[in-house]
């Protein structure tokens, strides 16, 4: 059966949402990256956008995403995947392993673990910082007072390439305020990059100073529910 979901066209529209939304804020729209989530989504689906010249993708879980890119990495070499779900530190070295970009960087020792395994395989990773701009008790996430120590801390004790910064801001807040927030913590840590936005706001997060929009559902469809 054909799937029912045209990512090309999904991709195509997300893109020309971001690019206007950029446009609008007098932004170069080419400054904004695009990371498709293919968290629980059938293979299908992400070989879909890879035809479609999608090459920048997000997963959430480190065992589901060794299931899927060895694979579809050696046919795309030019895949760029970036890690955008909680990291235990015992997972440091296979996600070292597999991901070029590391956006939830949010203690000490997962820092330390990270500096261990990038050293031990000698490896170019780049990393964001997650923030927890809503200080939400359950949520990841370093608090907004204390990122310019913590940036510190990554680059100057454990040498980690941190790009930017990512949150998660709660679903029930403006994303306006968390994403100009969020620019502006970047900025004070000497950081230009901010990821920030999903399925629902990106548009609106990239208006106010994301770099980088984690999207999923909007280009992939409805996820099915998590297998136990
Ligand atoms: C799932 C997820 C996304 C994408 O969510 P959609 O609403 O499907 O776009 C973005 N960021 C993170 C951290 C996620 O876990």
């Amino acid at each position: 059966m054909m799937d029912t979901v045209d990512v090309a066209a999904n991709l195509a529209a997300v893109r020309a949402r971001i690019d206007e939304a950029a446009a609008e804020a007098g932004r170069d729209p080419a400054a904004v990256t695009l990371i498709a989530v293919g968290k629980a989504q059938p293979v299908e689906r992400i070989e879909a956008a890879l035809e479609a010249g999608q090459r920048i993708f997000g997963e959430n879980y480190v065992q589901e995403a060794q299931g899927r890119w060895p694979a579809l990495r050696a046919r795309h070499p030019d895949v760029e995947l970036h890690l955008i779900g909680a990291l235990q530190t015992n997972k440091a070295k296979d996600a070292v392993a597999l991901f070029d970009v590391i956006q939830t960087v949010d203690r000490p020792r997962l820092a330390a673990a990270l500096e261990k395994e990038i050293t031990k395989q000698d490896k170019a990773l780049r990393c964001f910082v997650q923030v927890n701009t809503g200080k939400e008790p359950q949520k990841a996430g370093i608090m907004p007072e204390e990122t310019a120590s913590f940036v510190g801390l990554c680059r100057e004790s454990h040498g980690l390439d941190v790009r930017g910064l990512m949150a998660i801001p709660p679903a029930d807040e403006d994303i306006a305020l968390h994403a100009a927030f969020l620019a502006r913590l970047a900025g004070q840590s000497g950081l230009s990059q901010v990821s920030i936005g999903m399925s629902d706001d990106y548009a609106d997060a990239v208006r106010f100073g994301a770099t980088h929009v984690r999207v999923g559902s909007a280009i992939f469809g409805a996820r099915p529910p998590r297998s136990p």
